[in-house]
């Protein structure tokens, strides 16, 4: 199965055991930071790279204030741990990096 290079694992393999060549993993991207690596990258690179983790709370309309663990963030988005990339701002769920501020809008609502 081929699939686009721009859906791609970012990660490099070693070929063989012998020598020191390597290739781009061939699995589908989506998870990780940024969503570059496949899923088992992804975990990989989370375990060595990426310990720290940020305690953020989400809002939806359906359950109260839970907390979320997330890897980072930008204005638009949050990459949260083993899962990867989601809008901090959906019809569903908002993402806050405070309980206060998720109170706050939960209020507005
Ligand atoms: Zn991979």
């Amino acid at each position: 199965m081929m699939i686009k290079k721009s859906e791609q694992c970012v990660q490099r393999v070693h070929t063989s055991a012998t020598f020191n060549h390597t290739h781009q993993c061939s699995r589908k991207n989506g998870y990780g930071v940024d969503g570059l690596y496949c899923k088992q990258h992804a975990e990989k690179h989370l375990s060595f790279k990426q310990k720290e983790t940020y305690t953020w709370y989400t809002y939806d309309r359906w359950s109260d204030i839970e907390s979320v663990e997330i890897i980072r963030f930008n204005d638009l988005s949050v990459w949260i741990a083993g899962q990867g990339r989601v809008n901090r701002v959906s019809d569903m769920i908002t993402y806050f990096p405070s309980k206060e501020e998720a109170y706050r809008f939960a209020e507005k609502k």
